[in-house]
């Protein structure tokens, strides 16, 4: 059986974790442990409530000695100051019994008492990245000593706009350091963050803990593009006894914009949106209205959804299908909680294929496909990103951008890679085009249709 004397921690930390009252590790943490300990760059996907932060902490506390170095030896980053509370708090319980100097470091209070007692020598800094950066420019902190970063909810670190910060810091740390990463969601910005700090990082995905995947009914539908998903999803929400409560999810607040301004018309009062552009109240607001049922349809971005206890969805709409198959998990796990039977429906185009098939690796599954319904209109309008003239654009530039960047970076891209992004799509029509062609032309049309 799993349990912590497989960790065959220190005494003192042992008997801290005891007193936790903890049964076993859970899967993050018996998953993470020896990589972290054996000081490769990692990359834990998690949520919140999976244990995640005593992943980290476990490994990083068991190696620490006792020192009187004056700078930090570990930083620990945090996108909000209740999670460096939370996580100090966790050090705290931690280290009962090891001598170890913790200082919280955060905006929004006076920052005096944060200089006094980086001042006095810390062994752990946990950070909120504005802050931190303000403590290092007026030489409050130093960061040349640090051996291990570790960046949590780096998804939430990034949509809140910290990436020219962590830049910042980063170039401030010695660049021989264990980077370990924890991110809850996979997003183009987490992926391209990774790929420019990592060597060849470690990854651990663990799905939600606790989804009871029998519970939730997965179907999937062939769609021909975004229009048709839109008449799609407007012919199954018809059925308003079936569809009552329905979480749509977008894989970009764009989508999830035009989405909603497409559906305003007609269901407008039976609907609201969550996305990081939204005010918070804004936010609230949607999620109220929803959880109490005033509102059928919310339409959300994944990192939006994130920690939400919502009550009793009936059906997860993939309205786009996620780029990084650990988001599908998290998505579909918001529905048939706690014994509910509940029901993932997924929309994919052709261009989405791949992505399909690496959920279903993931899962071990293969989505049972449902005939596309005769009834739905297939719409022949295409969003801008649909039209194989902005394709090309993309493509051109994509290639000459990654030209720029050296052997090296193809190297590690290679060994990185995560996902594929619909490439022999995009080769199939790069090759098509290489004769002239415009949108209105008659063969386009004809391949549009149907078979
Ligand atoms: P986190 O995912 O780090 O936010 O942790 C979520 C909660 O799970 C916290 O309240 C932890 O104290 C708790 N927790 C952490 N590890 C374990 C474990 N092995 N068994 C039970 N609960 C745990």
């Amino acid at each position: 059986m799993d349990t912590f004397d497989n960790f065959q921690l220190k005494k003192t930390l042992n008997n801290a974790v005891a007193e936790l009252g903890f049964e076993k590790p859970t899967p993050i943490q018996s998953a993470a442990f020896s990589v972290i300990l054996s000081g490769k760059d990692i990359l834990g996907v998690a949520q919140t409530g999976t244990g995640k932060t005593l992943a980290y902490l476990l490994p990083i506390l068991d190696e620490m000695t006792f020192s009187k170095q004056l700078t930090p030896r570990v930083l620990i980053m945090v996108p909000t100051r209740e999670l460096v509370l939370q996580v100090v708090e966790e050090i705290e319980r931690l280290t009962a019994y090891i001598s170890v100097r913790t200082v919280a470091v955060y905006g929004g209070v006076n920052a005096n008492p944060q200089r006094a007692a980086l001042g006095e020598g810390s062994d752990i800094v946990v950070a909120t990245p504005g802050r931190l950066y303000d403590l290092i420019l007026d030489q409050s902190v130093s960061l040349k000593g640090i051996k291990k970063l570790v960046i949590d909810e780096v998804d939430v670190m990034l949509d809140l706009g910290f990436l020219p910060q962590l830049n910042n810091l980063m170039e401030l740390m010695p660049e021989r350091r264990q980077n370990i990463m924890f991110s809850a969601t996979m997003t183009e910005p987490v992926s391209e963050l990774i790929d420019s700090f990592f060597v060849v990082p470690e990854k651990i995905s663990i799905a939600v803990s606790g989804t009871p995947l029998e519970n939730i009914r997965q179907t999937c539908y062939h769609v021909e593009n975004f229009y048709t998903k839109v008449n799609l999803l407007r012919h199954l929400l018809e059925d308003r006894d079936t569809f009552q409560k329905v979480l749509v999810f977008t894989s970009h607040k764009r989508s999830a914009d035009r989405l909603f301004n497409t559906l305003e018309e007609e269901l407008g009062n039976e609907m609201c949106i969550i996305h990081s552009n939204k005010s918070q109240n804004y936010r609230i607001r949607s999620i109220e209205e929803f959880d109490e049922g005033k509102n059928r349809l919310l339409i959300a971005t994944d990192i939006m959804t994130r920690g939400l206890d919502l009550d009793k969805i009936t059906h997860v709409i993939n309205f786009d299908t996620p780029s990084f198959p650990e988001n599908y998990m998290h998505r579909i796990g918001r529905t048939g909680r706690a014994k509910e039977e509940g029901n993932a429906i997924l929309f994919y185009t052709e261009k989405e294929v791949q992505l399909k098939e690496n959920i279903e690796a993931l899962m071990d599954y293969k989505i049972p496909e449902i005939p596309f319904p005769e009834e739905v209109k297939v719409s022949r309008d295409l969003i801008p990103e649909e039209r194989p003239d902005e394709e090309i654009s993309k493509n051109i530039h994509r290639n000459s951008k990654k030209e720029t960047r050296g052997a090296g970076f193809h190297e590690k891209k290679a060994k990185n890679q995560k996902t594929n992004e619909g490439g022999s799509y995009k080769k199939k029509i790069a090759k098509k085009y290489k004769k002239a062609q415009t949108r209105g032309d008659k063969t386009y049309h004809k391949r549009q249709k149907r078979g």
